[in-house]
């Protein structure tokens, strides 16, 4: 099949990259000069395990290349999957789809033969049939069918969770449609692909539903997670004595700073805004998405208070920045939040991520930058873990203490038994237990 992907971040690139490997031809189109012009170098604008390999192997068997022009491949192509960002608007939380729109347009124009357009990206319930609408009204010599197939892949992960997911969720009720993504998908699997075809608005209702469910989950967690401080509870244990139920699942109840990312925050806020609008509120994510904004901010709070109330002209020492590990997206990372609040209390800020750093440098404010977690620790008065990077979780407790002018640590990702680290002689804050000071 041909394949082309418009929009080559995070999800195209990946996707792109993936079903090529799977023996398609693949187009990755994108309008950033900048990050065409590095993958045709040979470089990965973005950092995900495993991705570079891939992409080298499938370039070198000419099934992968790269344009900044659709055109060409548009009007070869079987599929063509609209993978790009879908931000909150500007002003009220709605998706912004002027992405969308005017890269369904420009296919359009470009289509040839039978070709289905397939919306990746997650969009908001409709969006099919507004693009439907647009081919309809202003190419209607075109023959053309608009599915949905959401995301859900996992940045860090992303690779294993596109060759591997639990479920491809195709929204599409036409026949046609049916049998050339069941072709695109059919590589993936030896024997039947899960497959889970419904109707398009259904589908895009999957996306969000999904996504607020998990946001929802941790959230969830996360004030039992207070609780469980206050009432002198420990949360892991509390997750773990829920997690056994599987009704429940253990998946997604680990307490921390707040969810964060390019999916969550805004696809919650789309899911409220969509509600409203059709008279529909979704209370439960209305109050999800409120608590987890105010967190960010207290757990800034939370550092503040492990360093006696106050944090003026004291050094802090930040481990981890990107709102997860393994990858080197920044968008909505509860640092951002946390850092603020440090700075807004006078403290100093010295910053230290595998991967973040380059990204994180245009959105934070005054913060140093150091080459590893011994480096930011010299002289500080805490230690903030805000991201559970592997190299983090087995930190050499004993030259930490030396180093450090106050062996403080706030855990916001409890990754530290808390007896080891209190063996070393240091406070230890970590989230949803007892402090220990
Ligand atoms: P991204 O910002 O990393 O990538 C989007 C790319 O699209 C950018 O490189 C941009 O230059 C390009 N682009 C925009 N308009 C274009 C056009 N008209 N033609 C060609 N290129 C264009 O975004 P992302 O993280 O990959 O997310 C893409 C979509 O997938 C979003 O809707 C998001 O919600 C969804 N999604 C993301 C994830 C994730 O983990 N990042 C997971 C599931 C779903």
């Amino acid at each position: 099949m041909r394949i082309v992907m418009i929009g080559s971040g995070y999800v195209g690139l990946v996707s792109g990259a993936c079903f090529a490997d799977f023996g398609h031809h693949v187009t990755c189109v994108d309008k950033s000069e900048a990050k065409i012009n590095a993958l045709e170098a040979g470089e990965v604008p973005i950092y995900e395990p495993g991705l570079e390999a891939i992409i080298q192997q499938n370039r070198s068997a000419g099934r992968l290349d790269f344009s900044k022009n659709l055109a060409p491949s548009v009007g070869e192509a079987d599929v063509v999957f609209i993978a790009v960002g879908t931000p909150s608007r500007r002003g009220d939380g709605h998706a912004d789809l002027s992405y969308v729109y005017a890269a369904a347009r420009e296919i359009a124009a470009a289509v040839r033969g039978f070709t289905v357009v397939v919306t990746k990206s997650t969009v908001p319930v409709g969006t099919g049939d507004e693009i439907e609408r647009i081919f309809r009204e202003e190419f209607p010599q075109k023959d053309i069918e608009v599915v949905s197939n959401p995301e859900f892949l996992r940045e860090g992960a992303a690779i294993t969770d596109f060759k591997r997911p639990d479920r491809i969720v195709i929204g599409t009720e036409n026949a046609r449609a049916i049998e050339v993504m069941r072709e695109v998908y059919r590589p993936l699997y030896l024997n039947e692909a899960p497959l889970y075809f419904c109707e398009r608005r259904t589908s895009e209702l999957i996306k969000y539903a999904a996504n607020a469910f998990l946001a929802m989950k941790i959230t969830f967690i996360n004030e039992i997670a207070d609780l469980s401080e206050k009432i002198g509870a420990d949360v892991q244990k509390v997750a773990k004595g829920i997690g056994m139920d599987k009704r429940i699942g253990d998946k997604f109840l680990h307490a921390g700073p707040g969810y964060g990312g390019s999916c969550f925050p805004k696809d919650t806020l789309a899911l409220v805004k969509t509600a409203q609008d059709f008279d529909s509120p979704v209370r439960l994510i209305e109050t999800t998405v409120a608590i987890n904004d105010n967190r960010k901010r207290a757990m800034g709070r939370k550092v503040i208070a492990a360093c006696d109330g106050d944090v003026r002209g004291k050094k802090i020492a930040v481990l981890g920045l990107t709102f997860k590990p393994n990858t080197d997206d920044m968008r909505d990372a509860p640092s951002i939040s946390i850092i603020q609040a440090l700075l807004d209390g006078g403290a100093t800020v010295h910053a230290y991520d595998p991967e973040g750093m380059e990204a994180a440098k245009d959105m934070l404010g005054p913060v140093t930058y150091g080459n590893d977690p011994y480096e930011i620790a010299a002289d500080a008065d805490a230690i903030v873990i805000v991201t559970e990077w592997d190299e983090f979780r087995a930190l050499d407790l004993k030259r930490l203490k030396t180093v450090m002018k106050n062996p403080i640590i706030v855990d916001l990702r409890n990754i530290y038994p808390v007896s080891e680290v209190t063996k070393h002689g240091f406070g230890y804050f970590a989230i949803g237990k007892k402090p220990e000071k």
